[in-house]
């Protein structure tokens, strides 16, 4: 086994307190990076706590009874998720999506749905609001959720077949539950609902082309996505990467595949369509062809950093701000100097040097960060 860094619980301490510029801006305005990316999307983990242990995330070895979850009062709260989230909205944020961890374990979050909702773009449009969970708790909670004012959920699904899906949740939990989940929140109108399957090579790949024979046809879109270097504990090698150009060639042998346009600039899935109309899938090729040169995603953790990319070693601390009684245009501003000083593009740079680059940065684990 690769040599690697094993992860402390103070990975998190690595952040930086952001510097309030002496001089303010107006607390809104577009905003663009040295690489000319606008900032549109949010991700916002609301817990760093999982019931799955998934092994490409959450790998139980590290994340065992020992492991030193968040203590609640360094959560976000409600509130301040709600105004953090407005300021980000002002600069041109459309799209938030909520995540974790298991965003589905934080206590009512229904509650911060309904206070997201409610924030509206300069223009007055309704926000893009999402949420990507394991399914877990999705039957019980679709209706409250679509209620309080969720617009649509991405499923996480790996497998079909039972012994692999639990193996790679890796805490025995059964496949039909996910899939009642995934039909309960289709009933309350929680769509187009997006079913993620991560690839890892040796563990699941097999499992490829039943996964779009089920869902070929259905209201669902699958879309697979390439196994990640994320964090620092799931043991990351370039060889368990299932390049996506081999997932189409592998369910286009069977069902006959013809790429189709992006709905959208930026948008991280490359489109498949079946050719005999019968729906499409989406790749997810972060690895083998990253999309950082289109990448307009920040990302806020669940105690209130800012990272503005997946794979950045520090956070910027909002929450030290909000909770040191700043104002709306102070935090405003900090976050636009950020944005705009923002050069990552981790991928691209990963494409180049594959392996070395993971076991030469102690990476923030996703489960904190937010997927
Ligand atoms: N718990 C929720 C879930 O699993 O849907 C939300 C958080 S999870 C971190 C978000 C997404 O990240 C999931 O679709 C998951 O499969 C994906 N993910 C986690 N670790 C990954 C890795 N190493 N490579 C690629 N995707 C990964
Ligand atoms: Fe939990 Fe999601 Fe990570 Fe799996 S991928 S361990 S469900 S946070
Ligand atoms: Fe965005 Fe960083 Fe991912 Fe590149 S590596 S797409 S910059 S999050």
């Amino acid at each position: 086994m690769a040599e690697r860094i094993i992860p402390l619980a103070d990975h998190r301490l690595l952040n930086t307190a952001p510097v309030v510029p002496s001089t303010l801006e107006a607390p809104n305005g577009l905003l663009s990076d040295t690489l000319a990316r606008p900032l549109q999307d949010l991700r916002i983990s609301v817990t760093d706590r999982c019931n799955f242990r998934c092994v490409y995330c959450m790998p139980k070895e590290v994340f065992d009874k020992n492991y030193a979850f968040l203590p609640h009062s360094s959560l976000l709260s409600f509130e301040e998720i709600t105004r953090i989230a407005k300021i980000f909205v002002a600069h041109g944020v459309r799209k938030i999506r909520l995540t974790g961890g298991e965003p589905l374990l934080r206590k009512n979050l229904e509650k911060l749905i309904a206070m997201l909702s409610d924030l509206k773009t300069p223009d007055g449009a309704a926000l893009d609001l999402t949420l990507t969970t394991n399914a877990s708790l999705l039957a019980r909670k679709a209706q409250a959720l679509k209620d309080a004012g969720l617009q649509r959920v991405t499923v996480s699904l790996d497998s079909l077949d039972e012994a692999t899906f639990r193996r790679m949740n890796d805490v025995d939990f059964p496949v039909a539950d996910v899939l009642r989940g995934i039909e309960e929140a289709h009933r309350v109108g929680l769509g187009p609902i997006k079913i993620n399957m991560v690839v890892k090579g040796g563990m699941n790949d097999q499992e490829i082309v039943p996964m779009a024979r089920y869902f070929k046809g259905s209201p669902f879109i699958l879309r697979f996505i390439e196994y990640m270097d994320v964090g620092a504990s799931n043991g990351w090698k370039m060889d368990e990467v299932i390049p996506s150009a081999e997932v189409v060639r592998r369910i286009g042998a069977e069902m006959p595949l013809q790429e189709i346009e992006p709905n959208y600039t930026g948008e991280t899935a490359e489109r498949w369509q079946y050719k005999d109309g019968s729906g499409e899938i989406g790749v997810i090729s972060s690895v083998t062809q990253a999309f950082c040169h289109d990448c307009t995603r920040a990302r806020l953790s669940t105690e209130g950093k800012l990272y503005t990319c997946l794979f950045a070693t520090s956070g910027h601390d909002l929450r030290a701000l909000v909770r040191a009684g700043r104002s709306d245009e102070e935090i405003s501003t900090v976050i636009a100097h950020l944005w705009r000083a923002r050069s990552d593009r981790y991928s691209e740079l990963r494409t180049a040097s594959t392996e070395g680059l993971t076991q030469a940065v102690r990476k923030v684990e996703m489960s904190y960060i937010g997927g």
